[in-house]
C-alpha cells in the first residue's frame, strides 16, 4: 500500500525495535528457558521429547528448534481439558476456549504474567493502529471465553484508552453508543464492521458527519485487501489488520504499522517459522507456506512448533516504521479452509478478492459446495446493491455470467454465481461463516 502513514507510535520502543542481534539473543534465552521448563514441569512435553531423545541442552542455537516435533490441534484436544497446563492450577487465573465447532472445545489457560504480557502485546497493537489514551475505544469484540474482547479491553485499558466492552450484537444500540460517545476506534471482525457500515446505512445515520471514527482495528478471521478499501470507505476510517489465535495467545500476536506492509509478529514473545503443509520442510525467507509458532513466554500454556493451519509467508525486509519485528503477509487462508474443487485448490479470500472488484454487488457472499453426479460444485452466492438488484432479471442473468467469467479467469474452474437480494445472507456477530460444504456434511 503506498497510503502515507497518519502517525508513528510505538508503544515500547526499547522492545520493538532493539537490534536484529539482542532480539536473536532474547529469543534464544527465552527459547532455551522454554524447553527446561516445559522438560521439568510438562508430563506432556517430557514424553514427547524422551520418545524423540531430545534433552534440554541439545538446543543451543535457534536452528536448534528444528529438532523438536511439531505440536498439532490434536494434541490440545487429546489432553483435555487441563493436561497440557505447566502450572498447577491455583496459578492459572483466567481459562478461555475456541468455539470448536464438533465436540470438545480447545482450552487456553493464562497465568498473572501471561495476561499481563498479553496486555502488553495489545497495548502495542492499539498503538500501532495509532491509540492513545485520548480515544474512545468500542470494543465489538465477543466478550467471553472467545479471546477478542477481553483481549482487546485489555490493551485498550493499558493505552489508558476510554474503553467501551460493548462486545458483538444489538446493531442498533452499537450505532446509538458509537455516536453518543464519539467513539474514535473501532475493534471487530472485519464482517461485523460492515454489518455496523450496514445498520448505520439504515438508522439513515451519515457516517462521516455523525462517526468520529478514525482507526478500526480488525482481525479474527480472513478479508481481502478488497474487503479492507469497502470497510474504509464505508466507515470513514483507516484499517488496520490483527492476527490472533486463542490457543497461542488471543488477539495481538502479529498486527500491521501504519505502514500496512504485513503485521509485525511479536517475535520477542512468538517464533515464527514457516513450512511445507504437506512434508513438514522448513521453508527459506519469502516462500508461502504454513506458520507454525513457538510461544517463548507463555508459562500456563505453552506451545512449541504449534501448526497453525494458516498459510502466509514472512517478510525480513526493515521495515520504515521502526519495528525490527519480521512480519508476514495477510493471511492467505487456512489449510483446512481452503477448497479442494474438482482437484483444484481454491482459497475463498480469491473468491472475494474477484466479487469485491464488481459495484454491482455488494461485500456479502457465501460458497456453497456440493458433489454433484460425482462432480463437486461450487456455488457462488452474492448480494447484489439494491439499485442493480431493481434492474431486473436479464441485467442480473447477463452479470452473474460475467462475474462467472472473471471468477473463471482467477481459479481456472467454472462455478455457479447465483446473485440475491441484498440483505438476504446471513450476517454474523463475530467471524463470517462463508463457506458451506456439503460433501463434508455427507461422510
Ligand atoms: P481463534 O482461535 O478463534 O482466535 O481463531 C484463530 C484463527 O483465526 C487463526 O488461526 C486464523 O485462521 C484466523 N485469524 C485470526 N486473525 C486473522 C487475521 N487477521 N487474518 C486472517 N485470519 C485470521
Ligand atoms: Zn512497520
Amino acid at each position: 500500500m503506498s497510503k502515507k502513514p497518519s502517525h508513528n507510535l510505538i508503544w515500547d520502543r526499547s522492545a520493538e525495535c532493539m537490534s536484529l542481534s539482542e532480539r536473536k539473543e532474547l529469543q534464544l534465552n527465552r527459547l532455551r528457558d522454554l524447553i527446561e521448563r516445559v522438560y521439568v514441569q510438562s508430563p506432556f512435553y517430557r514424553k514427547l521429547y524422551t520418545e524423540h531423545q531430545i534433552k534440554p541442552q541439545n538446543i543451543r542455537s535457534l536452528e536448534d528448534l528444528q529438532q523438536l516435533p511439531f505440536t498439532v490441534k490434536s494434541d490440545l484436544r487429546d489432553n483435555y481439558p487441563f493436561e497440557l497446563f505447566c502450572t498447577p492450577l491455583k496459578e492459572v487465573v483466567r481459562l478461555h476456549c475456541s468455539s470448536g465447532t464438533t465436540g470438545k472445545p480447545v482450552v487456553s489457560a493464562f497465568t498473572k504474567n501471561d495476561l499481563d504480557m498479553w496486555s502488553e502485546m495489545m497495548a502495542r497493537s492499539f498503538t500501532s493502529a495509532g491509540t492513545t489514551n485520548r480515544d474512545v475505544v468500542h470494543v465489538s469484540y465477543g466478550y467471553g471465553l472467545f479471546t477478542g474482547g477481553l483481549g482487546a479491553d485489555m490493551g485498550s485499558l493499558r493505552v489508558g484508552a476510554s474503553t467501551v466492552p460493548v462486545s458483538g450484537g444489538l446493531n442498533n444500540r452499537q450505532i446509538m453508543l458509537l455516536e453518543d460517545f464519539g467513539a474514535t476506534v473501532l475493534a471487530c471482525t472485519p464482517s461485523y464492521a460492515l454489518v455496523i457500515a450496514e445498520a448505520a446505512a439504515q438508522l439513515g445515520v451519515d457516517i462521516p458527519s455523525r462517526f468520529r471514527l478514525r482507526t478500526g482495528i480488525f482481525g479474527a478471521e480472513p478479508w481481502t485487501e478488497e474487503m479492507r478499501a469497502e470497510i474504509e470507505e464505508k466507515l470513514n476510517l483507516e484499517a488496520y489488520d490483527i492476527f490472533g489465535m486463542g490457543e497461542i495467545m488471543g488477539p495481538g500476536v502479529a498486527v500491521e504499522c501504519p505502514y500496512h506492509n504485513g503485521m509485525h509478529i511479536q517475535d520477542d514473545y512468538f517464533l515464527p517459522e514457516i513450512i511445507d503443509p504437506d512434508t513438514g520442510e522448513l521453508l527459506g525467507p519469502g516462500e508461502q507456506g504454513e506458520l507454525v509458532l513457538t510461544t517463548l513466554t507463555k508459562e500456563a500454556m505453552p506451545l512449541i512448533r504449534y501448526r497453525t493451519r494458516d498459510i502466509t509467508r514472512l517478510e525480513y525486509e526493515p521495515c520504515p516504521c521502526g519495528r525490527t519485528s519480521v512480519r508476514f503477509h495477510k493471511l492467505a487462508g487456512r489449510t483446512d479452509d481452503m477448497l479442494i474443487i474438482r482437484g483444484v485448490n481454491v482459497f475463498p479470500s480469491q473468491i472475494e478478492g474477484v466479487l469485491l472488484r464488481f459495484e454491482e454487488l455488494e461485500p456479502q457472499y457465501l460458497l456453497m459446495v456440493e458433489r454433484v453426479n460425482n462432480l463437486d460444485r461450487l456455488e457462488v452466492l452474492v448480494e447484489a446493491k439494491d439499485e442493480f438488484y431493481n434492474l431486473g432479471e436479464e441485467a442480473i442473468e447477463a452479470f452473474s455470467n460475467k462475474v462467472k467469467h472473471e471468477l473463471h479467469q482467477m481459479l481456472y474452474i467454472s462455478t455457479k454465481v447465483t446473485i440475491v437480494p441484498p440483505r438476504t445472507i446471513q450476517r454474523s456477530e463475530g467471524k463470517a461463516k462463508r463457506i458451506i460444504d456439503k460433501r463434508k456434511e455427507s461422510i
